[in-house]
């Protein structure tokens, strides 16, 4: 390999710790959903001192980097650009430490530890990290993306559980910071300059997180409601009447569901005839059922709720929480066998959510009728996966041609007439980088470019620009 940059990461960190065979690059060189590039290889460093080695002989070769933990992103951050001369600096063997200290419910873990890895070794003494989602990603990737998931709503994103962080800046300089404690406000907490920010600031090999006892019990329910507005007044009761224990409130739509159903053939339908919106219900509690039986609480507010709501809502089913759980998680990957697709991961305020989707609806029944909407997401936190659906034969125009006029449309409605988000929860990467230079003020770019000199003096780190 007559590389120089190649050889050098080589003589630094060992054959054994750079891919540079195109078969072997192949897995990080491609997105979950979007991004994919060509790698000059790939360097998985298995230590902080060799992640520093490794920039400092990128840095010095003026090679760009972009960091990689579980590639389950969905922006398109986590891969080379197609230049071909991007190093991939893959997180996945720095993963030997998980230090749990269990009176002060805290844990050191390493960067490329995976979700799954950690609530494995937590379990053992009854503790997880509830940032809980359908994929299984890098505690490092989790900190860059600031990952929220499906019980935000009780337990909040990975910034309100990250006590502590270590970082390698783009240059090799180490900047630890792994607080242990809950209380200290001595000055700049840097941390957060690293959540959220997609690795442009730097490596994040190690963090301290917060953890939570596991829950002893939990219940789950099915709501099937008319509208939108009949699911936000169920989620107004439960949070007044069990806002102690409720810990999800997902919202599926009736396409959603019968994509569902069409492609997964081992999941059963709930309901006779799929209503508007299901709304998914969890309450749970480290009290144990013989104190206070979950099941009994759900089942008798829902039917008091029930008697309360007239036609606003058509089912209750409670029970089955694995079944029901099934059926979300299964949304994404069913409703990519449809056709094609064009994904959304959009907030706005919560009480805003049915008047913002009923204008999208109106737009698609305009000027796009055979678009079809497929929502569903984290309704609890103003959250909205607002897929568009369709088949390109029926349209009778390139899949580019119809993203092109309905994402801006739907971006700029949201952010603009709805004072929401473009990203909701998924971060910002090349997929969404139009939006961030549109929508982003002038003053944060700025300070961005302030921050980015300091951490990554080159500007060499990740394929996303934030100044
Ligand atoms: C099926 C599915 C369901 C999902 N559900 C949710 C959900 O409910 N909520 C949600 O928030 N997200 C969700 N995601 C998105 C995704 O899982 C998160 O963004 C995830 O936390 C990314 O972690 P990762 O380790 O895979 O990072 P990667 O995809 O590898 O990288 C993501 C970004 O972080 C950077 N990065 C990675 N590791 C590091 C590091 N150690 N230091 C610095 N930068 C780093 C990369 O450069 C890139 O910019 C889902 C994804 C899938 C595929």
């Amino acid at each position: 390999m007559s590389d120089p940059v190649v050889q050098a990461l080589v003589r630094a960190l060992g054959e054994r710790a750079v891919l540079t065979d195109a078969t072997d690059r192949a897995r990080f060189e491609t997105g979950w959903r979007y991004g994919k590039g060509q790698a000059r290889c790939v360097v998985r460093p298995a230590s902080t001192a060799e992640v520093s080695t490794a920039l400092r002989v990128c840095a010095e070769h003026g090679v760009r980097v972009v960091a990689q933990g579980a590639n389950t992103g969905l922006v398109a951050s986590s891969t080379p650009d197609a230049s071909g001369s991007m190093v991939v600096l893959s997180l996945e063997r720095l993963n030997a430490t998980i230090e749990l200290d269990g009176k002060g419910r805290t844990v050191l873990v390493d960067g490329g530890v995976l979700l799954s890895q950690l609530n494995e070794r937590l379990a053992h003494d009854g503790f997880w990290f509830p940032v809980d989602l359908g994929a299984d990603p890098q505690i490092g990737g989790m900190v860059a993306t600031n990952t929220g998931g499906t019980r935000l709503l009780k337990y909040g994103d990975v910034r309100h559980n990250l006590l502590g962080i270590e970082v390698v800046l783009g240059d090799g300089r180490v900047l630890s910071q792994l607080n242990r404690l809950r209380k200290n406000n001595t000055g700049l907490d840097c941390k957060h300059l690293f959540v959220g920010t997609t690795g442009v600031f730097g490596v994040v090999t190690r963090a301290v997180l917060q953890v939570a006892p596991v829950p002893k019990q939990r219940s789950v329910a099915l709501v099937g409601c008319r509208d939108g507005q009949a699911v936000l007044a169920l989620l107004q009761v439960l949070e007044a009447d069990l806002g102690d224990v409720l810990s999800a409130f997902e919202v599926m739509s009736a396409n959603a569901m019968a994509a569902v159903f069409a492609h997964q053939p081992n999941l059963r339908k709930p309901f006779a005839e799929l209503p508007r919106y299901a709304a998914l219900v969890e309450l749970s509690s480290t009290l144990p059922a013989d104190t206070l039986a979950l099941d009994g609480v759900l089942e008798a507010r829902l039917g008091a709720f029930l008697e309360g709501a007239g036609e606003a809502v058509t089912d209750v089913l409670v029970g089955k929480g694995d079944e029901f759980w099934q059926i979300r998680h299964h949304i994404s990957e069913s409703l990519r066998s449809e056709g094609k697709m064009l994904a959304f991961d959009i907030s706005v305020p919560r009480s805003q959510l049915p008047a913002f989707t009923a204008e999208v609806e109106r737009l698609l029944a305009a000027e796009w009728p055979q678009v079809r909407l497929c929502d569903y997401g984290h309704w609890g936190d103003g959250g909205t996966h607002l897929n568009l659906v369709w088949n390109e034969v029926a349209v009778g125009k390139p899949a580019t041609e119809v993203v092109a006029a309905l994402q801006p449309r739907i971006y700029e409605m949201a952010v603009r007439d709805f004072d929401g988000s473009y990203s909701a929860e998924h971060c910002v990467g090349p997929h969404n980088q139009r939006y961030y230079d549109l929508y982003t003020d002038p003053l944060v770019k700025q300070f961005c470019a302030l921050v980015g000199d300091f951490c990554d003096p080159g500007d060499r780190l990740g394929t996303v620009r934030l100044a």
